[in-house]
């Protein structure tokens, strides 16, 4: 065979003993996550909370950096529509708060709880004006985002 992507089948030890045809967050490990992970635990048992300032804090942002290309975005692109109003923070508004704005475009109804100033366009979790910044919220607004779903998709049929 002549697949460009075979040359990077031996980076994927599982591959050496099975077939292996998942590709969800188990996928097939790569051999550098053994290195990888040494790090992070390196890391954190010599630098503790210190590496949040020493690396840690940028990193979804590097990595994000790293990913662009792959998706064909550029690197430090903003990813949030203009028409999509945010708080002076930044937090997207939803629900009343999107409605309160001056910038909800609808007049034969008002947003869901989690609809932006865009509609059918939901938010969720931290990025969400007035979430409460904790997982419990997050899990807790992405049950409530089923719910908004399930309301427009009604209002459309
Ligand atoms: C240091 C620290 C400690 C914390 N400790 C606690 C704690 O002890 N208990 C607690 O309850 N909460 C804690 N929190 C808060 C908790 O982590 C967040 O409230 C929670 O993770 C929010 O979940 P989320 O899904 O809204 O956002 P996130 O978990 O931030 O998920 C958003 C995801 O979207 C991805 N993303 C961003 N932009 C894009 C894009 N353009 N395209 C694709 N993907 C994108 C990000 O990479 C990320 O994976 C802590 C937070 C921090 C920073």
């Amino acid at each position: 065979m002549t697949d460009e992507l075979l040359k990077w089948r031996s980076e994927f030890p599982i591959l050496d003993r099975a077939v292996y045809l998942i590709s969800h967050s188990l996928g097939a490990m790569p051999k550098q996550t053994y290195t990888r992970l040494q790090d992070y635990a390196d890391t954190w048992a010599t630098r503790g909370v210190r590496a949040w300032a020493e690396g840690w804090w940028d990193m979804p942002v590097s990595v994000g950096n790293e990913l662009a290309p792959i998706i064909g975005a550029e690197p430090g692109c903003a990813w949030i529509p203009k028409g999509i109003a945010r708080d002076k923070l930044g937090y997207i508004l939803t629900g009343v708060d999107a409605l309160r704005s001056g910038q909800w475009p609808l007049s034969d109804r008002e947003p869901c709880a989690l609809e932006t100033t865009v509609p059918r366009i939901l938010a969720a979790g931290d990025i969400r004006s007035g979430s409460t910044k904790r997982v419990g919220f997050a899990v807790g607004d992405g049950s409530l985002a089923v719910t908004c779903v399930h309301k427009l998709t009604a209002i459309r049929s």
